[in-house]
């Protein structure tokens, strides 16, 4: 009897605009997400119940020599 492990769709939930955002792979700990709705870069904070725990990932503030 061969048990296929049917892939385990974890999802979260955009803090900013509330989409359903699915990653493609299982995600890890610190990965970041682009919301597929705002494109909020999001950052995994960790899984809670099956679901990922994301948050707004921290702006980089990037040296555009203003
Ligand atoms: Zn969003």
């Amino acid at each position: 009897m061969s048990m296929t492990q049917p892939e385990i769709l974890v999802r979260g939930t955009c803090p900013v605009c509330a989409a359903d955002v699915v990653p493609a792979a299982r995600p890890e700990e610190s990965e970041l997400l682009p919301c597929p709705e705002c494109r909020t870069m999001l950052v995994v904070d960790g899984t809670a119940g099956g679901r990922v725990v994301l948050s707004e990932a921290p702006r980089i503030e990037e040296d555009w020599g203003e």
